[in-house]
């Protein structure tokens, strides 16, 4: 924060710099567990259910209560305003999403948007009054697991997808999104993308085991990688096990094991990069058989589409130096996301001036910023996740972790609205 900027903000505060209570947030935490909470202390809050609608009710009447207007729009999406002293300005977003996966942790996603309600209640209570609108946002079925894809809201919103075709996607048991959204009384009256954010920052858990390996309070992220599938055929020659000679052997599985390892030095050599071969079909898959074909799937990622590149290019000169016969095929990529470098850089500077240890991170799971990030300034700020787990009841952040994030993404906030 520039001097000035202090300055400001003392003689509007009548103190120093505005803290969150990290009781608060914790209480929060705790709180909105009880919202679809599993008996091994887990969350299943699916999407669009009757628990999402209830952790939705009782995010709106805390945000209510602190003053905020409301808005909800028609994928769903909550926006909770809590008003700057310029309404020429565009607001500064921040949140993340409310729903879980099915047997989910109390974290992911949920410290996003509850750090955003505890950023509000600091700002009130220490009479700061920033000088954008600062809205707080519950993304509509981050997760996927429901209705697919993935962070439908925040794509609707940004306008990676359509509403209508979102609206008439359905789950397993033959439910429309739109369907849901009624019986849940969330499918609002805003038009979808009804506002342009100047900025927006998502406070997330890492989801894997970086920060904690390395003692770190906080991951400044970068972006998130990209990925490429490819799925392989490979046609061999079934022949009898015992009466085939090998020099006259045309084996499937022999050539897809090279292929394995092919994808796994192929990502040794492209640093940060990852390659998985996480599917495999033999056939006949039969003990004294040659195999005579085999399906692989493999999922490459990197943060930097040149790398992405350079994998796909090298997984091509490696199954084309192979003698079998195999057709390899690019079905589906998405694009690494580069987050704002300027707001990248009010996430590290605030870790620094908190005292706390911090390191660039690239995420590794997709998230609404990922989204976000194409129509406005983004950044994301991770905090370590015990034993990397997420996704699994026993995924944990401490207190202090978690009001670590948050003091990074009020003083985050603080900085962008001085600019
Ligand atoms: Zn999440």
């Amino acid at each position: 924060m520039t001097a000035e900027g202090q300055a400001r903000r003392s003689t509007a505060t009548g103190s120093n710099m505005p803290e969150i209570n990290s009781e608060r947030l914790w209480a929060d935490i705790i709180a909105t567990a009880r919202f679809g909470g599993t008996d091994r202390g887990g969350v299943t809050r699916l999407t669009l259910t009757e628990e999402d609608r209830q952790v939705r009710d009782w995010f709106i009447a805390e945000c209510r209560s602190l003053g905020c207007t409301i808005e909800v729009d028609r994928i769903g999406n909550i926006f909770a305003t809590y008003a700057g002293e310029d309404p020429s300005l565009p607001p500064i977003a921040v949140g993340s999403h409310l729903d879980t996966q099915p047997q989910g942790g109390r974290f992911d996603g949920i410290l996003g948007v509850l750090a955003g309600v505890e950023l509000i209640r600091t700002l009130k209570e220490t009479a700061t009054v920033l000088r954008h609108d600062l809205t707080v946002v519950n993304w509509t079925n981050e997760e996927g697991s429901r209705f697919s894809p993935a962070m439908m809201g925040s794509g609707v919103f940004s306008g990676a997808s359509h509403l209508e075709t979102i609206e008439a996607l359905t789950d397993r048991d033959g439910t429309t999104v739109k369907a849901a959204l009624e019986t849940i009384g969330y499918r609002g009256e805003t038009s979808v993308g009804h506002v342009a954010f100047g900025a927006y920052v998502e406070l997330h858990i890492e989801q894997g085991p970086l920060l904690e390996a390395s003692t770190t309070d906080i991951g400044i992220v970068t972006g998130v990688q990209g990925v490429r599938w490819f799925d392989v055929s490979i046609t061999g020659t079934e022949a009898h096990a015992g009466s085939t000679p090998m020099t006259q052997r045309d084996d499937a599985l022999v050539a897809a094991s090279e292929i394995v390892l092919a994808v796994r030095d192929i990502a040794r050599r492209h640093p940060p990069g990852v390659g998985t071969v996480g599917f495999v079909a033999v056939g006949p898959n039969s003990r004294n058989v040659v195999p005579g074909s085999v399906q692989l799937q493999i999922d490459m990622r990197h943060p930097s589409e040149e790398g992405l590149r350079q994998m796909q290019a090298a997984l091509e000169q490696a199954v084309a130096a192979l003698d079998a016969k195999i057709a390899l095929d690019h079905i589906w990529s998405k694009q690494p996301v580069v987050f704002d470098p300027v707001i990248v850089e009010a996430v590290g500077d605030s870790a620094k001036a908190l005292g706390y240890s911090a390191a660039e991170i690239v995420s590794g799971a997709g998230h609404d910023a990922a989204h976000i990030a194409g129509i406005c300034p983004t950044a994301m700020i991770f905090i370590p996740s015990k034993d990397g787990l997420s996704h699994n009841e026993a995924e944990y952040s401490s207190p202090e972790e978690c009001a670590r994030g948050a003091e990074v993404m009020l003083q985050t906030v603080l900085q962008i609205d001085l600019k």
